[in-house]
This record gives structure tokens, C-alpha cells and sequence, in this order.
């Protein structure tokens, strides 16, 4: 084929197909648009998910009538008018790019008056192409409503992902902004239903009781803010007591001058400052803000924004686990003392830790080296399937439960062996619909985030074979009336939200039964550091024994360590 220069309409698309990627490029881009006017109230709403709706009102300075199509031209902006301006740019937005690329791929309607003009303008696109304008009355300030996204790129509609997926993404990103400009009054509606409503009051910490609930802003600490000199580079915001870990890095956030940023260097930097206080394979959280010279920063890295570069990286990285530290330890002055013994109820118990958890095998390879100082030949080390019958001995640290078999001696471990139990009889009742389903005394509330929310509505029903009863309460509350009989009295809440965690982190792979099984065997299963009487040890040894998989919990991790008869001789010298 000859080169040729693309039609207009065919370049269109390949430029906004790298703005616009799903819904919530556009309200991302559409919020920008309505901080960057100076609006103190912004309305968004979305219909499924975003696909059908999105429509961002505010009240911030509006659009000049004889600017209003020049808005949707590409490379046009109000907010830069040199290159150099491009290394001081202190608005959200200035590529000029997002209106043209919404309105490429999408059904557009924009009204808009400015605040020193008597009407306003009210224009129409579909697919780039202006369908109209009139004169329009309405208050100042600009509302972009658009319908249909993607309708006539077939293949970016196929790349979206179910409603409340897509609804969450956008619920996120309304919830991070409202972190980011507490003195906005903001307000959320998905399908119709209001998900966030900001007070606009200018408190950080008001926003973090809107969203995370009071329990959760109870245990925040500030960072306040350093007085004085703007133009130096500083860090303040409010980070998570160690306690308040996650299974996840979600809620470490970062506003870069008030931009939302993704940066994995930085988030190490926090998980860094917070070494030795978590448990391993958790994340705290963090909601920080770093201010910074404009000409400090590039924001034009990447068509989206969403990452940035810093002049001076090693300078905003210290910065950032200084401030983390001093805060930390100015309110744990003495690091805690962890023995090896009577551990803390977590270390049993890490539904999501991520580490590489060891084999059986690999487990006894691992013990050999400590010993040994060398790896040990990989003789594979015969694995039967289920358990040989066991003569319980007694419990060790409150935690392990010493047992002799035909091949030696066995250290099970009692919270992952009882996982394991409970998996496997969870899911055999489940099969035969048997799942024993208790009232709650009183109904329990449920406060979840606006993502939480969206994705427990949408999935409501998967709940129910496994005795859960659970209604929708006006905004992002639910009340939970009927739980498993074997849930009774356990952390309800927590359990629900690693669940809702757990989906939202597993994406496409992610199966809800699989999830609801493993993190119901966990809630139910003993805890390490609780002591058990030889009836109790033996009760469970029994169960192991009769159990599919008995050695390794739902988890992964290992259940059993056995050192054989050859290798206790060999420990003692015998052979
Ligand atoms: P950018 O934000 O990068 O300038 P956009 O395509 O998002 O590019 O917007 C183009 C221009 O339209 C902006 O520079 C601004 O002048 C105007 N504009 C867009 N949205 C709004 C709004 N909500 N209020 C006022 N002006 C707006
Ligand atoms: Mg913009």
C-alpha cells in the first residue's frame, strides 16, 4: 500500500483511544475540567456503570459562547499558551486533548455559560461531528453530559468490563479526588443511587469518615502540614496506624500538587517506612499530599497523567518515609517485641498475604538448610495424599499441635489445618444446599467504601447460598440480617470486606465462591495462639485426616511438617 495520510476521522479515533480508555477516563478528565474551572461543586453521575451516562455538572467559571466549539478542536486550551508554561503547569489538565477525545467516541452535550456572560450556549456532538448549537439559559458553570460511550468503536465497547466494575473504577477515582480537594462539595449518584456526597468543609479528615467510616478515620494520624514557605517541597496528609493494614496497596495514595498520581516507587517508600510494623504481606494506608515547585515535576509523561517525574526523585522519596517515620514513631515510641513464641492473633492469620508460602517439601528443604548450612539433595520426599492416622501429643506456643505417626513426628499447624477442615465442609455443604443460616439478633450495618458498595450490590445474590442475608440501606450502607450459623459472633464486617477486597483485586480471575469459601473457613477456623485441650487437638487431627487436600490450607500454605524417623536419627547423630 502506498503511504497515505490518515482521513481525519480515522485520527481522531487512535488519539482518543489513548485519553479515553473506559468510563472512567472520561469522568476523570470531566472532574479535572470542572476543579481546573474553580467550581466548589461538582454533581457526577453515572448510568450503568458509565456506558450509558456520564454526565459532570459544576459551578466552576464556565465557557465564553464565542469559545464554545473551539473547546472541542484538538490541541486547544485555555490553560497553556507556550512551551515553557509546560515545565510551571499548576491546572489539571493542559494537552487540550480530553473534549475533542470524549467527544470522538461518544454522544456529546455540553452546556455552558460563563460567569460574566447573561446566556449561556448549549452545543451537541456525536462521534466529533457538531450537530447544533443554541442559545441556552442556565446558572453559570458548565455541565458535559455524554451518552453512549464507545458507540462507534466497537472494540473498545467488547474491552469493558461488567457494570459495577466499571461503575467502581469511577466511584475510586471520585472517592481519591474528594481526598485530594476536601473544600469541594462533591457528590457521587451511580444508577441513580447516591454513592458519595462530600461537605466541602475544607477537613481532610471529615472526608475520611466519609469514606472509610469513623472506626477507620479514628486511627489516622496527621501529617500536619509544614507552616511557612510554599516553595519548597513538603509532604502532609494523614496515614493509617499499623493496625489499620490491608491486604492491599490501594489505599496508599499520593496527590502530587494536588494531582492524583500512581507512582510504585513511592508507594514502596511508604510500605519501607512502615518495615517491621506490619505484618508481612500487608499494606498501610496513607492519603499524602506533596507539594512541590511546578518546575520541579513533569506531568507530561504519559497522555493520561496519571504518572509523573520527579526532578529531584531521591529528595521527594526521603521526604516522603521521613515525614511517615517521625509521625509513626513520635506515636509508637517503642517498636514492638515480637518473639518467636505467643504470637500477635495475625501472625496465624494472613487470609491475603502475598509471600511465597512453602510446600510441605519445600518447608522441610528449608528447615535442612537453617541446620545444615546447604541445600539438601532434592530427593522428592513421598507425599501421600491424605494423612497417615496420628497420635496427638500436645500443643506447642498455643499454636501447633505436636503429633506421632507411622513415619515420625508431625507439626500441624491448628489455624491452617482447621481452614483446610472447614473449606472442605463448607463445600460439601454448599453442594447440598445444607449452608445453616442464623437471624441476627439485631440487624448489623454495614458501612462500605463507593466501590464496595457498587460491587456488593451487583453481586448481592451471590451471597445468599451461603447463608447470607443482606439489604440495601440507603447510600453505601447495607444491613447484613442473616449470616452462616458458623459466622456467629465473628467479625462480620471484616470478613464481608475481605471478600469485597478480595473481588476487587482479583479482576477477571477473581471466582466469588472460591473466595467466599476460603475467607468463611478462615473467619471460623481457630485462631493461632488459642489453646486447645487434648480432646479439641485430637478432634481436629481426626478431621485433617479424613480431609481431600489435608496438606495445605485454602490459602496455599502448608498445614503439616513432618520430619521423619531417618531424619530425627540423623538430627541426633544416630546415623
Ligand atoms: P485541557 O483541560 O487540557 O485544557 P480539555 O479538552 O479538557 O483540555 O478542555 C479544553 C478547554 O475547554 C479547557 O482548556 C477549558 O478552557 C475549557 N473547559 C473544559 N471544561 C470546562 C469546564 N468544566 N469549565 C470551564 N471551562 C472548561
Ligand atoms: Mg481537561
Amino acid at each position: 500500500m502506498p503511504i497515505r495520510i490518515l482521513p481525519p476521522e480515522v485520527a481522531a479515533k487512535i488519539a482518543a483511544g489513548e485519553v479515553i480508555e473506559r468510563p472512567l477516563s472520561v469522568a476523570k478528565e470531566l472532574l479535572e475540567n470542572a476543579i481546573d474551572a474553580g467550581a466548589d461543586e461538582i454533581h457526577l453521575e453515572i448510568v450503568q456503570g458509565g456506558r450509558r451516562l456520564i454526565r459532570v455538572a459544576d459551578n466552576g467559571c464556565g465557557i465564553p459562547a464565542a469559545e464554545v466549539e473551539l473547546a472541542f478542536a484538538r490541541h486547544a486550551t485555555s490553560k497553556l499558551s507556550s512551551a515553557e508554561e509546560l515545565y510551571q503547569v499548576r491546572t489539571l489538565g493542559f494537552r487540550g486533548e480530553a473534549l475533542a477525545s470524549i467527544a470522538a467516541v461518544s454522544r456529546l452535550t455540553l452546556s455552558t455559560r460563563a460567569r460574566d456572560e447573561e446566556v449561556g450556549t448549549l452545543i451537541r456532538l456525536e462521534g466529533g461531528t457538531i450537530l447544533g448549537r443554541e442559545a441556552h439559559g442556565r446558572m453559570p458553570g458548565t455541565t458535559v453530559q455524554v451518552e453512549n460511550l464507545f458507540y462507534n468503536t466497537p472494540a473498545r465497547l467488547k474491552f469493558l468490563r461488567s457494570e459495577a466494575t466499571e461503575a467502581g473504577h469511577v466511584a475510586r477515582l471520585v472517592s481519591n479526588y474528594a481526598l485530594a480537594y476536601p473544600e469541594l462539595r462533591i457528590v457521587l449518584q451511580h444508577n441513580e443511587r447516591l454513592i458519595l456526597r462530600t461537605q466541602g468543609n475544607g477537613a481532610l479528615l471529615d472526608v475520611l469518615v466519609t469514606l472509610y467510616g469513623l472506626d477507620v478515620a479514628e486511627k489516622m494520624i496527621a501529617i500536619p502540614r509544614p507552616e511557612g514557605d510554599k516553595a519548597t517541597l513538603c509532604v502532609w496528609g494523614y496515614i493509617g496506624a499499623p493496625e489499620l493494614h490491608r491486604a492491599d496497596r490501594h489505599d496508599i495514595l499520593f496527590f502530587v500538587n494536588r494531582r492524583w498520581v500512581q507512582d510504585s516507587a513511592l508507594t514502596y517508600a511508604v510500605t519501607e517506612a512502615y518495615r517491621t510494623l506490619l505484618p508481612q504481606g500487608r499494606y498501610p494506608m496513607a492519603v499524602l499530599n506533596i507539594a512541590l515547585p511546578p518546575e520541579d515535576v513533569d506531568v507530561n509523561i504519559h497522555p493520561t497523567k496519571r504518572e509523573v517525574r520527579f526532578r529531584h526523585e531521591r529528595e521527594v522519596f526521603t521526604a516522603v518515609q521521613r515525614a511517615i517515620r517521625t509521625t509513626l514513631l513520635a506515636q509508637h515510641p517503642v517498636p514492638m517485641a515480637r518473639g518467636p513464641f505467643a504470637p500477635p492473633a495475625w501472625q496465624g492469620h494472613q487470609p491475603f498475604a502475598r509471600g511465597r508460602y512453602l510446600t510441605p517439601t519445600q518447608a522441610q528443604m528449608a528447615l535442612e538448610v537453617q541446620r545444615t548450612g546447604e541445600m539438601p539433595a532434592p530427593t522428592p520426599i513421598e507425599r501421600p495424599e491424605r494423612l497417615p492416622m496420628l497420635r496427638v501429643l500436645g500443643q506447642i506456643a498455643q499454636s501447633y499441635i505436636i503429633a506421632e505417626g507411622p513415619g515420625g513426628m508431625y507439626l500441624i499447624d491448628q489455624h491452617a489445618a482447621h481452614e483446610r477442615i472447614r473449606y472442605e465442609e463448607l463445600k460439601a455443604q454448599q453442594g447440598r444446599s445444607e449452608v445453616a443460616s442464623q437471624e441476627l439478633l439485631k440487624p448489623l450495618p454495614l458501612e462500605l467504601s463507593p466501590q464496595q458498595s457498587i460491587l456488593l450490590e451487583a453481586h448481592i445474590g451471590m451471597l445468599e447460598p451461603y447463608g447470607f442475608e443482606i439489604i440495601p440501606f440507603g447510600g453505601t450502607t447495607f444491613l447484613v440480617k442473616r449470616v452462616p450459623a458458623n459466622l456467629v459472633g465473628e467479625d462480620i464486617t471484616t470478613a464481608l470486606i475481605e471478600i469485597l477486597n478480595a473481588a476487587l483485586e482479583g479482576g477477571q480471575a477473581f471466582s466469588w465462591e472460591e473466595q467466599i469459601l476460603i475467607t468463611l473457613s478462615c473467619h471460623t477456623a481457630v485462631r493461632a495462639g488459642q489453646t486447645l485441650t487434648l480432646e479439641e487437638q485430637r478432634d481436629l487431627v481426626r478431621r485433617l485426616e479424613r480431609a481431600t487436600l489435608p496438606h495445605t490450607c485454602p490459602h496455599g500454605r502448608p498445614t503439616v511438617i513432618h520430619l521423619s524417623q531417618e531424619r530425627l536419627e540423623k538430627e541426633f547423630g544416630r546415623r
